[in-house]
């Protein structure tokens, strides 16, 4: 944990009780400030006062006695609508603030110049944060990795000279965090999302902008135009800055690029090669290219050390339910991608294959799957699950044969069939459902499971239904 020493002696009241919440409260008490936590859910408050926290009903509290609202990032700070504790806090002229807020003002405090790479992006965090703190573990470094992949940032230890902090900030977290400083400060894309919680593209945009702003490098994906604007700021500005790409190697210096398979650095107009992804299977896809180059630039001078990095690049595990090898039968190989919950995921998966046997359905997203129209020539056939089977039956009409399976359970072993008896060279059989998964699973990772389940149950010739 880091004791969140900053706020000694400060009154701060923490709103949202959920993981970050809970252990944001813990660090403050433990760093010596006084705490106030509150949550609408009477089973987390519980929770807390067993933990010995003080719980404080702060709708009823008195405002004035606080010098900031800590809050969770899952609640409304301006849209839809501001959260009342907000409005409280705004009314007593509180500061408020997030978790990764607190990190930076204690590592301005115990470890200014500590490594820390703060990762964000539309899509691609999570994997460019794992990716990332290999490659630094790969150079001997103590990495502690969290924030909004997992473990939150003050349950990991305190910042310090020789510790790489290597973290992934959602926008929410972005906006409740405006001292953000890391040593390197990564952008990978920015394309609409989340508009309910931000109201417009500008706003999202600005804030997605607020994590490079300061950082002492930034490094910047420019393959979108609003990224490629804020890369432009960031230089006119005098920022040490490295642009990534994936769709152009015109790119002027300093730069990491995908040309074909091959990460290249591009100085002054020299390109030096970086490294071969090919064949590196938790790096499929353009898209893990544009995460690579980045975590690669993250690196910063360290990444100059292409042995290492090679190494690194080809041990990484990749993550589970992102394009995840999960087995080969024979010839054909199954592949977990149930984070894929929308059309924009499932298209990055059908572009890193030849021939599919494609699992879809559970919840569909606005749009189905008619925006993947382009890639129907990659699917062999496809089997339908859950509640979206109609729709996306009705998507597909004659452009390939599809099966409607209801489940997973039958979904797997009808495609594993079909794929074993095509003939193909490299027939995949892809979960990648382009679909919520709450109709028939309570989360995305346990269909993911589910699917690995199935798949080791059929290689070893086991009946799991
Ligand atoms: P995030 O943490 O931002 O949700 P992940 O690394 O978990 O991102 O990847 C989630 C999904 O987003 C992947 O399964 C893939 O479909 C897609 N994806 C990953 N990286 C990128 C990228 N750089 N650009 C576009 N899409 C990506």
């Amino acid at each position: 944990m880091t004791p969140v020493t900053c706020f000694e002696g400060k009154h701060a009241a923490v709103f949202g009780l959920g993981g970050s919440g809970f252990v944001t409260a813990q660090a403050l008490v433990a760093g010596g400030a006084r705490v106030s936590v509150w949550d609408d859910n009477e089973h987390a408050r519980e929770k807390a006062r067993a933990a010995g926290l003080r719980i404080e009903n702060l709708a009823t509290a008195d405002w004035r006695n606080f010098d900031a609202l800590v809050l969770s990032p899952g609640v409304p700070l301006t849209h839809p609508a501001p959260h009342w504790t907000v409005l409280k806090a705004r009314q007593a002229g509180v500061e408020i603030i997030g978790d990764i807020e607190l990190f930076c003002r204690e590592r301005q405090k115990i470890a200014p110049a500590s490594p820390f790479v703060a990762i964000t992006g539309t899509n691609g965090k999570s994997t460019t944060t794992a990716l990332a703190a290999h490659l630094f573990r790969n150079f001997g470094f103590a990495v502690e990795v969290g924030g909004n992949i997992g473990t939150p940032v003050l349950a990991l230890a305190p910042p310090a000279q020789e510790r790489v902090h290597v973290v992934e900030c959602s926008s929410f977290q972005i906006d409740l965090a405006p001292s953000l400083n890391p040593s390197a400060g990564v952008l990978l894309n920015v394309t609409p999302d989340h508009l309910d919680r931000h109201g417009t593209m500008e706003n999202y945009a600005a804030i997605k902008a607020r994590l490079v702003a300061k950082a002492d490098l930034a490094v910047i994906g420019i393959d979108d135009d609003i990224s490629r604007a804020i890369a432009d700021e960031a230089i006119k500005a005098g920022k040490p800055t490295i642009r990534v790409s994936v769709t152009t190697t015109a790119v002027e210096d300093e730069a990491i690029v995908l040309d074909g398979p091959r990460l290249l650095r591009l100085v002054s107009g020299r390109a030096t090669p970086v490294a071969d992804l090919s064949g590196i299977a938790s790096l499929r896809g353009k898209h893990n290219g544009q995460n690579a180059a980045a975590a690669v630039a993250a690196l910063g001078p360290l990444g100059l050390d292409l042995e290492r990095v090679a190494k690194g690049l080809r041990s990484f595990p990749g993550l589970p339910h992102r394009l995840e090898e999960v087995g080969r039968k024979g010839k054909v190989l199954f592949v977990n991608d149930s984070k894929a919950t929308n059309a924009d995921a499932a298209e990055k998966a059908l572009l890193s294959f030849d021939r599919v046997f494609w699992i879809i359905g559970g919840r569909a997203k606005e749009g189905g799957i008619e925006p993947l129209r382009p890639l129907f020539g990659k699917v062999v056939k496809a089997y339908l699950i859950g509640e979206a089977s109609e729709l996306f039956a009705r998507t597909i009409g004659n452009a390939f044969p599809y099966e409607s399976c209801g489940s997973l359970e039958s979904a797997v072993p009808a495609a594993a069939r079909d794929a074993e008896a095509s003939g193909l060279a490299e027939p995949v059989v892809l979960l990648s459902p382009a679909c919520a998964s709450f109709d028939q699973f309570p989360d995305f990772e346990k269909r993911g499971d589910r699917f690995r389940e199935l798949v080791k149950a059929l290689l070893a010739d086991k009946d799991v239904s």
